[in-house]
Order: structure tokens, then sequence, then C-alpha cells
């Protein structure tokens, strides 16, 4: 089954284990490693190096990385290794990759930081994921993967932090010790530098150049924080060991490689501690934000079995529907309201930034994500958060996986929250709240000119005083992203009606010239 990362890196995560990622050359490197991962029950990152574009271009590596991954039932993350030019990415995101690589380690900070944020921006619009690298990690004098002799440089803690929250990304290599290809000698891993910025930060960490690293390092490495291992040269070199062995025939020849692969996959997968995954179908459904999108909030107003009928109404307007719909509820009925629907993005009112461990009364992001919730919102202004508040649960959400939709007061509010690269930002102004007055369209073409001044990747939603299927009209054709509505909803005489009636009024909005 093809997927993105997210889910498995979540998991991962929380298991404490590393998923690993093998270099494919040619059809049975990938027929040979997705086989093994589907006779283990176990998930796998299926990487294509844009270095190895002489033995197998990008776009047959495409069809075969997806046809063998679609043939599996375990989750096949078709991922881009060591992508380096920007167009070469684009492609390979077009052609269906679930995940890239964009690696500026060897560019300045500041040009690194510039070409990983141009990526994940276009990336994330077509839903896929992004591997940045800081620090560096060189390669041994022979190497089957980066250059021949190439000095690594360690990440440091600073240096990480800054890189992944300026642009972005998914996940992360960092270099603490390893190199590409095989060791003369044994290499030094630095745990310290490892357990230091896994620690501080929240995106998933990767680990590059795992081949000959020794597996109580590797296994080490996996248990304290590195999520993905790269490993290649080593399987490589076991298949070339087991076709110097006396063959009858290329057919036995073939086998004898297949074999190789296969054991030494198969010992990585021990060593990495690696554990079955089973994802729910939608997994891929909404893992990304798109616009328009409509959002039925009933706020503290609706509560049990009177939150459950209308969100079964909806499910069935919002299976017609062409957008995503989003609907929030109470902690308590989450879980209840995502095991029964199938075309709504079930989104909590808040949760907190904290992880798993000490703490009472708060809810956490791996809850939710656990409930299926897919998305959240923060920062309302019926529940103001702290800045520092806020920074945590985004980072917190963008870890597990959940969609962020900040609320922002003011145009100023807006432009500081944007910094922080929320998936939707919905403006507000305070003072409309609950008044049935709508924003007007400067207010609205002044924010999404502000907000996206910093970031094309944010939507922006406008949802101040929407109590009509016209308001929302109004708005959607007014140029925001998405609209939203309470009290229009839960006070309407028949509430699933006017769900229905709203979300119509997106259809015939988008269908209209928008500005
Ligand atoms: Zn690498």
């Amino acid at each position: 089954m093809l997927v993105s990362s997210t889910e498995l890196f979540h998991i991962a995560d929380k298991k404490n284990f590393a998923i690993p990622a093998t270099n494919f050359i040619d059809a049975l490197t990938a027929k040979v490693y997705t086989e093994t991962a589907e006779s283990l029950g176990l998930p796998l990152i299926l990487a294509y190096a844009e270095s190895h574009q002489d033995y197998l271009g990008l776009e047959e590596a495409a069809w075969i990385g997806k046809h063998y991954a679609e043939k599996v039932s375990v989750p096949i993350v078709l991922h881009l290794d060591h992508g380096s030019d920007p167009t070469f990415i684009k492609e390979a995101i077009r052609l269906g990759f679930t995940s890239v690589m964009i690696d500026g380690s060897s560019l300045s900070f500041e040009d690194n930081v510039q070409v990983t944020k141009s990526i994940v921006e276009y990336a994330h619009s077509h839903g896929v994921v992004v591997e940045g690298e800081i620090g560096h990690v060189g390669s041994n004098t022979v190497s089957y993967e980066g250059e021949d002799n190439d000095q690594s440089q360690y990440t440091t803690l600073s240096e990480a932090k800054a890189f992944s929250q300026s642009t972005g990304i998914d996940s992360l290599a960092i270099s603490i010790g390893t190199a590409h290809g095989e060791y003369t000698g044994k290499p030094e891993i630095n745990f310290e530098r490892l357990n230091e910025i896994d620690k501080e930060l929240s995106v998933p960490l990767v680990l590059h150049g795992g081949s000959s690293t020794g597996d109580e390092n590797l296994k080490r490495c996996a248990r304290e924080g590195m999520r993905k291992i790269n490993i290649f040269t080593d399987l490589i070199v076991a298949a070339h060991k087991e076709a110097q062995t006396q063959t009858p025939h290329y057919m036995a020849l073939r086998d004898n490689l297949e074999r190789g692969f296969k054991e030494v996959l198969t010992h990585y997968y021990h060593v990495f501690e690696t554990q079955p995954i089973e994802l729910k179908d939608d997994t891929m459904k909404h893992s990304t934000k798109s616009r328009p999108f409509f959002m039925i909030n009933p706020k503290s107003y609706l509560t049990g079995k009177h939150a459950y009928e209308l969100a079964i109404a909806a499910d069935r307007y919002a299976e017609a529907a062409d957008f995503d719909v989003y609907f929030t509820a109470q902690y308590v009925d989450l879980k209840a309201l995502a095991d029964q629907t199938n075309n709504l993005i079930i989104t909590a009112q808040h949760m907190d930034g904290i992880h798993l461990g000490r703490g009472m009364g708060f809810v956490t992001g791996d809850s939710l994500k656990e409930a299926g919730v897919s998305a959240v919102m923060l920062n309302h202004a019926e529940h103001p958060l702290t800045l520092s508040q806020l920074v945590a649960s985004i980072d917190k959400a963008k870890a597990v996986g959940i969609t962020t939709i900040v609320c922002a007061d003011s145009v100023k509010e807006a432009k500081a929250i944007a910094m922080l690269a929320p998936d939707i930002i919905l403006c507000e102004p305070t003072e409309l709240i609950g008044t049935g007055q709508t924003s007007d369209a400067s207010y609205i073409e002044k924010t999404n000119e502000e907000i996206r001044a910093i970031s094309s990747d944010i939507l922006v939603m406008q949802a101040a005083g929407i109590t009509t299927p016209e308001d929302v009209y109004h708005t959607i054709a007014k140029g925001a992203d998405g609209t939203g509505c309470t009290s229009g909803i839960v006070l309407a005489d028949n509430p699933s009606v006017m769900v229905r009636d709203m979300l119509q009024a997106v259809t015939d909005a988008t269908k209209t010239d928008r500005k």
C-alpha cells in the first residue's frame, strides 16, 4: 500500500523504533524489498536516489516504485533520496512519489533554508512530505551512495532547531558520526548530540549512512530517536557476495541476488526493532489541506447524541461535496464521530503542546490522533493561548500529523501567526464574533495578501458573522479559502438542512469567478 510517512513516523516515535529506507536501482531490488516487507508484515521506505538516474530513470522509478508499493498490503513510502535539483524533485512529486528529500547540506545555512523552504511549499501543496538535511553526512572512500571521500560535518542543536523551524520540513536528517558507504574502522556515534536534538525537536529524525555502522550502534540510534535509517551499501555488498557463488545459469544467479538482499533487509528490521503498522484506509485521504473548505463548528452548543446526529447528516452531504468539510466537537465525542463518519475531517477545538508523561488535565496530540482526529483549532478568541503555548501546540500537532487551524484577531496578529507556519489561519476580528456581521472585502483581501506574503502555503479562513448560506457564498466568492459557521447552524430550525445549504453555497461560489 502506497502511503505518506507522517503516520508511520508518528507510530515509530510512539513505539520507539526505526523504519529502514532502502534504495532500489531496478525492478529486482524494488520487488525483493517490498516482498520482504510483506513477508514480515512490516512497513518500508522504498527510496530512489537522484544520483542513481543513470541506472534507472525517474519516470521508470516512479512506475516501478508505485507498482510494487501497491502490490503489497503493508505500508510503503515511495521516497526520493538526496534530491538536489528542484526541477527533478518537482517532477518526482508530479509522478507520484509520496515523500522527497531535498539535500541542501553542502550549501550555506541560508541557502539550504531557502531551497528547502521552497520545496516544502511546493510539496505540501501537493500533499507530499519533505525530508531536509542539516549538518552534512559525508562519504567513506568506497561509497555507492554519495561522493567518495566527502567529509562529514556534525549537526548542532541550534542549527537543527533553526533549520526545522524556518523551513517547515516533515523530517530531518542529522549528522552524528555516520558516513555513506563502507567504513575502514568503526564509526564513533555522538549519542549525546542525538539525545539533545531529539529532546528539543518535534520533527522525526533520520540517519543516513547506516551501512556497516554496527548493529549495536544502529539499535541504539533507533531506540534513542532515529525514525528512519538508510541502508544501501550493505544490501548490495551482500547481493554481490551471493553473486560470486557458482551458479549454473542466470536465473540461479538472480535467486542468489534476491537472497542476499532479503537476508540483509530482514537482519536490519530486527536490529531496528521495526514493528507492524496498521493504517486506517483513510490515512491518505485527509493528510493535507486543500481549498476551498467549510467548517461546521458547534462549539459547546451540541454534545453527545445531538452532535452525533448532525455529524451523520453532514457526513452524507460532505460525501457529495467536492471539497473538505471540517466538523468540530467536544473531546469525549471525537472518537465516536471519527469512527462513525467517513467524509468529515474530525476536528478538536483545542489541544495542549505537551508530550506524553507528566501533566494532569491536558489534551495531548497523541490521544487526539489515536481517537481519529485529523485537525485542531487553536487560539480561538473563546480559548486563547499564550505565544509559547501556541508554539508548543503547533509543533506537537505537526509531529503527530494533525492539521492546525489557528485563529487570529487583527491583521497584525495574523501576520505574526503566519510566521509559526500553521496549516490554516482563521481571521476573525473578535468584535464581529456573534454579531452576524461578516468581514468586508477589504479586510479579506488585506489578510489574504499579508499572510500569503509570508507563506503561500497557508490557507486563509474567514468566518466572522457567517449566519446564512448567502454569507458563505459571498465570503468564498470574495476570496477566502474557506469559511465556517456556528450559530447559523446550531440555532437553525433544521441544522442539517442548513449544513446542506451552506455546503451548496460553497460549491456555487467556487463556480463563479473568485477574486
Ligand atoms: Zn544519504
